[in-house]
Parts: structure tokens; sequence; C-alpha cells
């Protein structure tokens, strides 16, 4: 192929509405319908192959555990080791692939998601993760599509890149794909993060073992075959299922291990980043580790904050797709000049919302993902209802597992700063705020920096151009995404690159040029036209 080609300049999916009456709202129903009436057999993926082990799991919706979406094969040892070697045999062909036609696989894949497979994937996310429709349009329509088409731009300004060159040499980069696999192990809260983390180091010429977060097998494996309708080779993604720590004790003890491509909770990360630690002499090459992981995420308020703006972005930060996502606003700094107003008008809010299933379009807040969740955040909330000197129950705090995993959107306000509801990740629909003097809003930004160990998104909310500057100041490093003037959540590819520091991870940025980077290593090569032919130097000669 004779050319330097452009990849299409990337745009944002438009978000489709699904308001009565509309054309999505009619095709969505109907697919969600025809997905709820079968009962799927999930195998894994391992070399282009369908494997059925018989040793199966349930896949179930969290806002209706009675009924069966369907069942998934979970594999062992002998599986795990099959998918390394597929993804190993698959390798030296998917490097050698030219770059315009690994962008066009995964550009064809936005463009089937952007037609039909929107629905597919759009119900699946739906009924699987209990997501409404506008959770699940922004996630596995809209940023998918969105990964798909500004990933292969930013590959091609990465490649792009190039030393200088002097007279009589020409010095260029090779983008190599790392040297063995990569092994992408995703979280159940996005299927734009199940979606990205296998095909970033793809999109890159790297081979993939994927393991998806169990509670979400029946959204993976529609994945898989969307890229294969896009035309994905075999074994360039191997989809694993089965125990995470038999698969990560087999996958991360592979010498040939090159990259970890992690989503998840901080601990599960620190884990992998441990033990490849203690492995590190038996790897052929540094195994790249990328991890985006927990938050503690917050909202400070400034007494001249746009009262409405502040009131909404708390309602939706906190409690939309039920607190969680890794972005969700889950502490609050608001002065005590405001509270009492903020506290009836979200008292006001809340009473409005609906809760219920995400087949009702009318629900707001669905259910979390499954009982061991469900039991976590009812632990925080009976924490929070028992620890009088830290915390006070203000709204909601009802949790009913009687037909799906439901727990109404939660407020507690907090009488010690440094309660553990403002502290800990409780990854559910629970926002504990800390109200604080007027006066003492430079306090309120020093509690808020050190507070919790995480770093990933947070807000300020204010009209007082200075009040911003004190916060954006004060809070360095208290956040990866830093919002002014809006929720800390809905972070769009190619607009706000996404990742935290701290305890919330590596900081690579989702969707962004800094990640496609960790999935290559460069070989810089110079060719000299007019090679020195004697070893001696000028200066040798005395005179
Ligand atoms: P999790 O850590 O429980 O699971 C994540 C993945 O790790 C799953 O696939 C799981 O099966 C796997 N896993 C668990 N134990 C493992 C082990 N020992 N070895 C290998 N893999 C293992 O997280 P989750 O409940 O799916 O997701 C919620 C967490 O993810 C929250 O902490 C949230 O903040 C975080 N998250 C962060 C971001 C971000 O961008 N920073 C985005 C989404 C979610």
């Amino acid at each position: 192929m004779n050319g330097r080609l452009n990849v299409p300049f990337p745009a944002n999916e438009p978000v489709l509405s699904y308001a009565p009456g509309s054309y999505e709202k009619k095709a969505l129903k109907a697919r969600i319908l025809e997905m709820r009436s079968k009962e799927a057999d999930i195998p894994l993926h391992i070399g282009g192959r369908e494997i059925r082990t018989g040793k199966k799991g349930d896949c179930r919706p969290p806002h209706d555990h009675a009924s069966l979406l369907g069942h998934y094969h979970k594999g062992g040892p002998k599986e795990i080791r099959d998918a390394v070697d597929a993804a190993l045999k698959a390798r030296r062909e998917w490097a050698a692939t030219p770059w315009h036609v690994r962008a066009s696989i995964f550009l064809k894949a936005a463009e089937l998601l952007a037609g039909d497979w929107r629905w597919t994937l759009n119900a699946a996310t739906l009924l699987c993760q209990s997501k409404n429709v506008h959770q699940a349009e922004i996630d596995s329509a809209c940023e998918i599509i969105d990964f798909y088409r500004f990933n292969p731009y930013f590959m091609q300004k990465i490649y792009e890149e190039q030393p200088l060159s002097s007279r009589g040499v020409w010095n260029y980069l090779e983008y190599r794909p790392l040297e063995g696999f990569v092994f992408a192990v995703t979280p159940f809260n996005f299927t734009s993060i199940a979606a990205n983390l296998p095909t970033a180091p793809v999109l890159m010429g790297n081979t993939v073992v994927w393991k998806p977060a169990s509670s979400t097998v029946y959204t993976a494996h529609t994945l898989m075959q969307l890229w294969k309708a896009a035309g994905l080779p075999d074994g360039v993604i191997n989809m694993v299922t089965g125990s995470a720590a038999e698969i990560s004790q087999t996958v991360l003890g592979h010498p040939q291990l090159a990259g970890v491509h992690f989503t998840g909770s901080t601990s599960v990360f620190q884990e992998l980043w441990a033990t490849v630690g203690t492995g590190i002499r038996n790897y052929r090459t540094y195994p790249r580790l990328v991890g985006e992981t927990g938050g503690k995420d917050f909202i400070v308020a400034h007494a001249s904050a746009d009262f409405d703006a502040l009131a909404a972005a708390l309602v939706r930060g906190a409690f939309e797709y039920q607190g969680q996502k890794c972005s969700a606003a889950s502490r609050a700094y608001v002065p005590d000049s405001m509270w009492k107003k903020l506290k009836a008008r979200l008292g006001d809010e809340l009473e409005t919302v609906r809760m219920g299933p995400p087949e009702d379009f009318r629900n707001f807040v669905n259910a979390v993902i499954d009982r061991p969740a469900f039991e976590t955040i009812r632990g925080y909330i009976e924490h929070g209802r028992k620890a009088k000197s830290e915390t006070k129950l203000v709204f909601g705090g009802k949790c009913d597992d009687s037909k799906g995993y439901f727990i109404e959107p939660t407020i507690f306000e907090a009488k010690d700063p440094q309660a553990r509801l403002m502290r800990e990740e409780v990854f559910g629909p629970v926002l504990t705020i800390y109200v604080y003097p007027e006066k003492r809003y430079d306090q309120a930004l020093q509690l808020c920096d050190r507070t919790s160990s995480y770093a990933l998104t947070g807000a300020v909310f204010a009209t007082d151009r200075r009040a911003i500057q004190r916060a954006f100041e004060a809070l360095t490093h208290a956040a990866g995404n830093f919002y002014i003037n809006d929720k800390p959540t809905g972070a769009v590819v190619g607009q706000q690159p996404f990742g935290g520091a701290r305890a919330s991870g590596t900081n690579d940025k989702a969707g962004a040029m800094t990640n496609l980077l960790r999935w290559t290593s460069p070989r810089a090569v110079k060719e000299t036209f007019d090679p020195a032919k004697d070893y001696r130097y000028p200066f040798l000669a005395e005179s």
C-alpha cells in the first residue's frame, strides 16, 4: 500500500434522546423484548473458537434477580493457558497487519454500532448492568463509538511523531507493538471500558487476553460479536471467564506478559501490581502497568455558587447510574450560609426521582449491580446511621432486595469531616455532605485535598473568579479530572481525557494519545547514507 493516509477526522457521536414517539425508542424497546425472550449460552472465546466447558454461571438482570438472561461457561487453568497461547500465536500476523487496516476494523465497528448494533449493545447494557436508557446510550453507544473513531486518529498522530535527521542520515521511529501479550481486566460499570481496554492495545498491534467482570459477561459477549462482525481476526482478543484469582495467577505468571490494562478497584490493581513486582525477574520485558481505579470524588461549593446549578450537579453527579461511576460525586463541601436552602431543594428533587427497572424509561434510578455490591452499600448506610458522632442521615437509606438490588438515593450530613463516609469509596447512591463555616473556604479546600487517598474527579462551584482560582490551586493534585461549575461525571472522549492519580490510578488517560503510547515500544532507527570509513578522528593528528 503506497500513500500517506489520513484517518477520517473524528467527531463525537450525537446522543439520541429516546423521547416518546422517537424511532430510537421503538427500536430499542423491540430489541429489549427480543433479547429478554431468549436465554443466551455464552462461551469463552479463544483463538476464534467458542469454548463451552459446561461449568456455568448465571447472567441475571440486577433489577429482577429471579429471571435469567442466560448463562456463561467458566474457564479453568487449561482454557486460561490456551487463551495466552492463542494470543501469542496471533501476535506475529496481527503486528504485521498494516496500521490503516487495524484502524479500518475499529472505524467499521464504530459505524456498525452507530447503526443496528446500537440497539443490541444498549439493550444488553440496560438489562445486564441495570442502566437507564440515557446511561446506556452515553456508555455502550456513544462512548464506544467515540473510542473507535478517536483512537485510530490518535494512533496516526503518534506514528507521525518522528525525530529530526541531520545531513546524510535518516532517523525514524518504528512504533512496535510490545513484545508479548497484554492482559486486559475490565470492571462491571461501563461497557465502554470493556470495549476500550482490550482494543486500545490491539489497535497498536498487540494481542490480548481479556477478562471481563463476571457480572457483565452477557455484555462482553456482544462486544466479541461486534468485533468479529467488524473483521477482527481470530485470536487477537481472547475472552476468558472464571475465577479472577486463578486467571490472574496464570496470566501474570507468564514470561511473555507485556502489559496489564486494568480498570477496577484500587485493592485489586495493587494486588496485580504486587504480583508483577514479585515476579519481575521472570519476564522477557518489563510489563507496562496501566490501571484506573477507585475514587472519592468531590464537589466543593463556594458561597458565590449558582444555587440551581449546584443542586442539579449534586443530584446528577451523585445518583446517576446509582452512584456506580468511578467519577460519581460522593462527598461535598457546602457553606453553612447555603445549607438550609440546599437541604430543602435536595429533598424536593429526590421526591421526584423514580426508582425501578430500566425497561420502564420513567425510572431515573435502577438497581445496583449484584448482591455483594448491595450488601457493601447497605453496610455503609448502616455504619452512617450508627456512627452518630460522625454522620447523620438526611435522606433515603432504604434498601430492598426482594425483586432487584434497589437502594434509595441517600444523603448523609457529616458532623466530622474525617468521617468514614467522607473518606472511603462506597460505589453506590450515597452522598455525604460536610457543612463548613462560610468564612473558612480555604480550610474546606485543604480538608478536601487531604481527606481521602483518591484523586480521580472533583468539581468547584463558584461565580467568584478568585474563589475558583483558589480551588484550582489548592486542589492541584486532588483530581485528574477537574470541573469548574459542572458535575464531576460524564467525561467525553476527545474532550476530557479521563483518569486520576494518587490511589486512583496511573493517570494514563483513557481515550487519549497518552494511553495508546503505553502499548507501543518504539524502535529508533538511524540509517547513514555515507558512513565513516576510517576510525581515526582529525584530532588524533598532532599537526
Ligand atoms: P473490581 O476491582 O471488583 O473488579 C474489576 C475487575 O477485576 C473484574 O473483572 C474482576 O473480576 C477483576 N478481579 C477481581 N479480583 C481479581 C484478582 N484477584 N485478579 C485479577 N482480576 C481480579 O471492580 P468493579 O466492582 O468491577 O468496579 C468498580 C471499581 O472500579 C470501583 O472501585 C471504581 O471506582 C473502579 N472504576 C474506576 C474507573 C476509573 O477510570 N478510574 C472506571 C470504572 C470503575
